[in-house]
């Protein structure tokens, strides 16, 4: 239902909250958040909370020192699945790397489960989601970017997406293909989400995707490209707001 997405200098889970709060309005039955932290001379390590109901209640679980500055955040209005905390967003790879969040629907979800299962995979949610994650994951592209458009590739339906992986924590992934995203630039920091309310507080400098579109966002700034590989050149301009 909702997506919001955070790097830059900032510990992420506040700015994460803080956009699902805004984007409450449009309804939804559970929430989720993964912040990526790397502790300096460590790896990479993803740290994932998710609850059923109330940001409210998600952001009580939100562990107090969660440092990390990159993330994802979701708000679910599910389609496959109960609204359970299995089945909320980010969904996650099997090894942890990759994490997700999207709004849309796979229609090819049941095949993709099936093909993953026959491969050895284990499903940990009954949603069309977590098959992106595993997907991506098993790609053997050398970046995360080639990665995505390789799992996109295999995927029929409609969606929002943000990605992070652990082999390359510098960055979030998007694509847009049927369901709304808009990427928020600012000062050293950069914003995702799919709805502009979500990025009034942060900045007034928007890109808006269009469908078939993709973009990576680091704390340095973001580039946009299409299905093909192709940059797209987007420009922020400035955003719009309902008076
Ligand atoms: N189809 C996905 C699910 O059921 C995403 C739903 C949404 O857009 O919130 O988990």
């Amino acid at each position: 239902c909702g997506i919001v997405a955070y790097v830059g200098p900032k510990p992420a889970a506040p700015v994460l909250i803080d956009g699902l709060k805004t984007l409450e309005y449009r309804g939804y039955d559970s929430a989720g958040i993964a912040v990526l932290g790397t502790p300096s001379g460590g790896r990479a390590s993803t740290t994932v909370v998710r609850a059923v109901g109330r940001i409210r209640e998600l952001e009580a679980e939100v562990p107090k020192r969660l440092a990390g500055k990159v993330g994802i955040g979701h708000t679910r209005w599910a389609t496959h699945g109960p609204a359970t905390v299995a089945n909320a967003h980010p969904h996650r790879s099997a090894d942890g790397r990759i994490s997700v969040v999207h709004n849309g629907i796979i229609d090819n979800a049941a095949g993709l489960r099936n093909q993953l299962t026959q491969a050895g995979v284990t499903l940990t949610s009954d949603t069309d989601t977590e098959v992106i994650a595993h997907l991506i994951a098993r790609s053997s592209a050398a970046t995360l970017e080639e990665a995505v458009l390789e799992a996109l590739g295999k995927i029929v339906g409609t969606y929002a997406l943000a990605v992070m992986d652990e082999q390359h924590p510098d960055r979030i992934v998007v694509a847009r293909h049927g369901s709304p995203l808009i990427l928020g630039v600012g000062e050293k920091e950069m914003l995702v989400a799919s709805d502009a309310a979500a990025l009034v507080r942060h900045t007034s400098q928007v890109v808006h995707l269009d469908d078939g579109e993709l973009a990576t966002v680091t704390a340095g700034g973001f580039t946009t490209f299409d299905r093909a590989a192709n940059d797209t050149g987007r420009e922020p301009v400035e955003i719009e707001v309902a008076a």
